[in-house]
């Protein structure tokens, strides 16, 4: 879907038009895919707008940077107040955030050393992530350990995540489940896994090199409250087939139920149960309908 543009995007400390929002065509991050990103959601709530695990989000953002050792001239304290002030500018009640770090124009050469540290931060409207809930199991490997760092949200892993994703789309699935180097199950194309085996969630570890993810996080943590058992675990292909349920989570897919893998019926074919109920959970949990939970939720009108 085409983008709806807002009024402004905050660019290294400023807010500009929307249309005025540009980089060069020699910046180093054109040429090798030198940016880590993040995706964030705010919801709107009764209390107004509130953007969900902020913190846990510029977290991993510095993160995924100090791993390319890309040194971040603003704090994390100093981008968290920049997102809120862009979504307050852009009038938006509810959005998708997209922050970036990028290196920027200088020279090129592999060896980034005196191109710009740029960060930019833009808001938008953006709803339902998956078309649908079919996926394959896809030809192409998930990124190997020390090649590149699954654990950075970097630009340039998502070549890896477009192959899975045009090759799903092109047999007319709608997302991919890659595998990792030793044949285990690692994650979607932008989208972490569960299964739901005997009223237990099992999920791949961080060695199946996926990327610690928020909302994979967030379903742990309110599955466990549930009184579900969580079990962090190298999953063999085959067990996906066999699992009672299945489900992606993730900022974009939020819970996205798996109804059909390579054409074979999860379950029976549906929805289930277990992802009903963290479906619900969720929803309640960002919309700041569970009192227990609401320091997750940065409210905009607070400020
Ligand atoms: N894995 C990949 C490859 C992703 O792109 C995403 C989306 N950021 C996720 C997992 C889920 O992460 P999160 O729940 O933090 O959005």
């Amino acid at each position: 879907m085409s983008f709806v543009p807002t009024e402004k995007i905050w660019m290294n400390g400023k807010l500009i038009n929307w249309a005025e929002a540009k980089i060069h065509v020699l910046s180093h991050v054109v040429h090798y895919g030198s940016s880590v990103f993040e995706g964030i959601r705010c919801y709107n709530t009764k209390q107004g707008p509130a953007v969900f695990r902020l913190q846990a989000h510029t977290e991993r953002l510095f993160n995924s940077a100090k791993i390319y050792r890309m040194e971040v001239p603003y704090t994390q304290e100093q981008i968290d107040k920049a997102i809120i002030e862009t979504i307050q500018v852009n009038k938006l009640e509810e959005c998708y955030i997209r922050p970036i770090i990028y290196r920027g124009y200088d020279h090129l050469g592999v060896d980034p050393t005196g191109c710009p540290i740029d960060v930019a931060i833009a808001v938008y409207k953006w709803g339902k992530y998956l078309q649908n809930s079919t996926a394959c199991v896809s030809s192409w490997m998930r990124i190997a350990p020390n090649t590149m760092p699954a654990m950075s949200k970097c630009g340039a892993n998502y070549m890896n995540s477009q192959l899975i994703k045009l090759e799903a789309l092109s047999h007319g699935y709608g997302e991919g489940i890659a595998l990792d180097v030793s044949g285990y199950v690692s994650e979607g194309s932008g989208e972490n896994i569960f299964i739901v085996r005997d009223s237990a969630l099992i999920t791949p570890p961080y060695a199946a090199s996926i990327l610690p993810g928020i909302t994979r996080n967030t379903v742990i943590a309110i599955a466990q409250e549930m009184g579900l058992k969580v079990i962090e675990e190298n999953i063999p292909r085959e067990a996906l087939y066999v699992a009672d349920e299945v489900f992606f989570t993730g900022t974009a897919a939020e819970i996205s139920p798996v109804t059909h893998i390579d054409k074979i019926k999860i379950g029976c074919g549906e929805v289930g149960k277990t992802t009903r109920t963290l479906v619900e959970r969720f929803r309640k949990v960002v919309t700041a309908e569970d009192p227990e939970k609401l320091h997750w939720l940065t409210f905009l009108n607070q400020r």
